[in-house]
């Protein structure tokens, strides 16, 4: 829309004030303003004296007061190029062609996304799906662990136990072994200390119950 307005525009500038068609031949008159070479001079000479501009009414000292300007002839030459028939054909091809290409760039941008928020999607899925089952073998190795942690303590009081009263055991025959011992420590002195020693034909009995060193 821009380009065709300022090419309309363009095209407006370039066109002779007198012909209304663009300019053949531009010159410029000393106040700026163009006309073909051919409207000018015809025009200078259907009216009289003085030798005015037909757009500003400036007047000049002669009627050869204009010079050829190349650049706006050159740019006259540019926008009839551009109007011609093949030209106009080439560009509506040139639009038609990069129209279609920037549509296949969105379908393809478009497709980009769908497929980022599917991955994410799907990312965010297998991400609980994970958590998830990570909580799970947790939960199940902490009450694994659990149930092997009481079992072990379990074990570990009844041997406690077992060895406490085996000791206990050993210590109630210790004590009965020592009582024995001071028996027969009694008995020995008594002996000993009899005054007559004829009677003494053989050591007295003494209590002597077993115990085992080893518990
Ligand atoms: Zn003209
Ligand atoms: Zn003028």
């Amino acid at each position: 829309m821009a380009t065709s307005k300022s090419k309309t525009s363009l095209r407006e500038d370039l066109t002779c004030a007198i012909c209304f068609e663009l300019f053949k031949e531009p010159v410029m008159l000393g106040c700026m303003h163009h006309f073909c070479r051919r409207c000018i001079v015809s025009y200078w000479k259907s009216v009289r004296s003085p030798v005015t501009c037909p757009q500003c009414r400036q007047e000049f000292p002669n009627k050869c007061c204009f010079q050829t300007n190349y650049l706006v002839a050159n740019l006259v030459e540019k926008v009839r190029a551009s109007s011609s028939p093949a030209s106009v054909k080439y560009l509506e091809k040139e639009l038609n062609d990069c129209l279609e290409s920037q549509c296949s760039m969105k379908d393809a941008y478009i497709s980009m996304i769908r497929k980022d928020k599917d991955k994410m999607e799907k990312i965010k899925k297998t991400g609980a799906e994970l958590q998830g089952r990570v909580h799970n073998d947790f939960q199940a190795l902490h009450h694994f662990l659990q149930v092997e942690e009481e079992a072990m303590i379990e074990e570990l009081k009844r041997e406690q136990e077992e060895m406490l009263q085996g000791l206990e055991r050993h210590l109630e025959a210790l004590q009965v072994a020592i009582r024995d011992v001071e028996k027969n420590i009694n008995i020995l002195r008594q002996t000993a200390g009899s005054t007559d020693q004829s009677v003494l034909v053989e050591l007295p009995k003494l209590n002597s119950r077993p115990i085992s060193i080893d518990i």
